[in-house]
């Protein structure tokens, strides 16, 4: 019998890779698990090296955007020390929801019933029929654009078509030089399988350019540690771009049809041994 072969410290041997660079890191975590920081202004974002969230501090409230069961009560924690620091009220008044997976939306319930939940209309449809205690339907939607102002500030939301998930929308902060677009770029990261789990993958690879055409030095991408760049975003879609180039050129290259002939037959296969033809016409 044979076995991989382990390593002195019981691990198997691996190839060697480049190390992960130190920027892909996120920062040091506190005793609580989590790290605030500030973006711009009263602009915070809020992480657990693994998801990020964001919250704006006023003098009528504190609005909250998107809630990871990740970070879970960190949330209130971060809210309470950045406003306890800032002799600012720590009531959370609204609570934005970029889309409705509960990855990014589970710990909404911890806010209560009296905040003012925001968010596309099709995500009120997708929560009320998911049913999840954790995550209460949005009561203010919106269509296409939806401008929010509480406490003097103003943050723009919209909606420009499905990509990740049908309902991801763009979160524009004019006043805080700041973009929240999530689960598209991953900040210093390449995507995860699938082009990050998306619905519409044509709907994925445009998100970006749209994401550049609103003014921005900050985004926050809802992933990770730390905040991405305008270079990021240039360096996601080069990658995207190179795995689009690389997939036409291999199709064009192999020939799928004798590992269909192989197994006989089936959907892809006549009794012959040959290639149906819809099996023939996903070759061209
Ligand atoms: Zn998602």
């Amino acid at each position: 019998m044979t076995s991989p072969d382990i390593g002195a410290n019981g691990v198997p041997d691996l190839p060697e890779y480049a190390p992960v660079p130190p920027i892909a890191k996120g920062p040091a975590l506190n005793e609580h698990g989590y790290h605030v920081r500030q973006v711009e202004r009263n602009l915070y974002a809020v992480t657990d090296n693994v998801y990020m969230s964001a919250f704006l501090t006023t003098p009528e409230g504190v609005v909250i955007f998107d809630a990871p069961p990740n970070i879970g009560h960190n949330i209130r924690r971060a809210v309470d020390e950045i406003t306890g620091a800032n002799g600012l009220t720590n009531q959370v008044t609204h609570l934005v929801y970029s889309h409705h997976h509960a990855d990014h939306q589970g710990a909404s319930s911890l806010f209560g019933g009296d905040v003012v939940r925001i968010g596309h209309e099709e995500t009120r449809r997708l929560l009320l029929r998911d049913d999840d205690p954790t995550r209460p339907a949005p009561d203010v939607t919106f269509a296409d654009q939806y401008t929010l102002e509480v406490g003097g500030e103003r943050v723009e939301l919209a909606w420009h078509g499905p990509n990740h998930s049908p309902d991801n929308i763009y979160i524009h902060f004019p006043d805080h030089d700041t973009l929240m677009f999530i689960d598209v770029v991953n900040a210093g990261w390449v995507p995860i399988y699938n082009v990050n789990l998306s619905e519409d993958v044509q709907g994925y690879i445009a998100a970006p350019d749209t994401a550049l055409s609103y003014p921005w030095t900050h985004f926050i991408c809802g992933h990770l540690g730390r905040l991405a760049t305008r270079d990021d975003v240039a360096v996601h879609q080069q990658y995207i771009a190179d795995i689009e180039a690389s997939s036409r050129e291999a199709l064009a290259s192999v020939d799928p049809t004798p590992f269909y002939m192989r197994y006989g037959e089936n959907a892809w296969v006549w009794r012959d041994g040959t290639a149906r033809p819809w099996a023939a016409y996903r070759l061209t």
